[in-house]
């Protein structure tokens, strides 16, 4: 088998990314914010993809969002129902930054204001960086019989190879970071601590929040 090579983030996605791994913001929460935000986002395009072709329905029950914490295995998972990305869209969505309009906003304003700006507009994705240090992207495009796998610690850049998943979808897993004296990660895997993150933040969200806590 071919080595997998590992790709090199787009220069100012990589900022940002440095950004996130150093968790220059307080409020390492709003990770969830943004990745229910792009699993919502996802699930919409599916809906909106039903309305206008015959061949699709879109039955309300079958779309959802689910949280799993794993406390064995100190991973976070946000899976969604949503339309998927295929190996393209992975490499295009993932590896560069979308919306570096709010990046030139926040490199503008960051010194006056570095604690709001993070808060007010959207992160986006790399946020997940602010409380994991690997994170893994399975996902299966509607229309597509292949899944594909994404990877990346962080600054060092990303690999994409075949993954494996049954279901149209995408399954965002974190791996969270270890606890230091000053931050804990472990928060993250608590019922509690996630509902109330998910209603502080994601209350409007237009499909279920479902949370599949793993017993150990
Ligand atoms: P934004 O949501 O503002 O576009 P993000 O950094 O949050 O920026 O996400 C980047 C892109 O990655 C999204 O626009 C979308 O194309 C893709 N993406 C992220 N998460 C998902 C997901 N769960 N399902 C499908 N596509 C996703
Ligand atoms: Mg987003």
């Amino acid at each position: 088998m071919a080595e997998m090579t590992k790709k090199q983030f787009q220069a100012e996605s990589k900022r940002l990314l440095e950004m996130m791994v150093n968790s220059i913001y307080s409020q390492k929460e709003i990770f969830l914010r943004e990745l229910i935000s792009n699993a919502s986002d996802a699930i919409d395009k599916i809906y909106y993809k039903a309305l206008t072709d015959d061949r699709l329905t879109f039955n309300q029950e079958d779309y959802y969002i689910k949280i799993t914490p794993d406390k064995d295995n100190l991973t976070l998972t946000i899976s969604d129902t949503g339309i998927g990305m295929t190996e393209e869209e992975l490499e295009d969505n993932l590896g560069i930054i979308a919306k570096s309009g709010s990046l030139a906003f926040k490199n503008e304003n960051e010194i006056k204001d570095g604690q709001d700006i993070i808060g007010q507009f959207g992160v986006g994705f790399y946020s997940a960086f602010m409380v994991a240090d690997v994170v893994t992207v399975v996902t299966k495009a509607l229309g597509s019989d292949k899944a594909y796998k994404w990877e990346s610690q962080g600054t060092d850049g990303y690999t994409i190879e075949v993954g494996e998943k049954e279901t149209v979808g995408t399954d965002i897993i974190l791996k969270l970071k270890e606890n230091t004296e000053d931050d804990s990660y472990d928060e993250f895997l608590e019922e509690y601590r996630l509902k109330t993150i998910v209603k502080k933040y994601s209350d409007f969200i237009r499909y279920p929040i479902k949370m599949d806590v793993i017993e150990s």
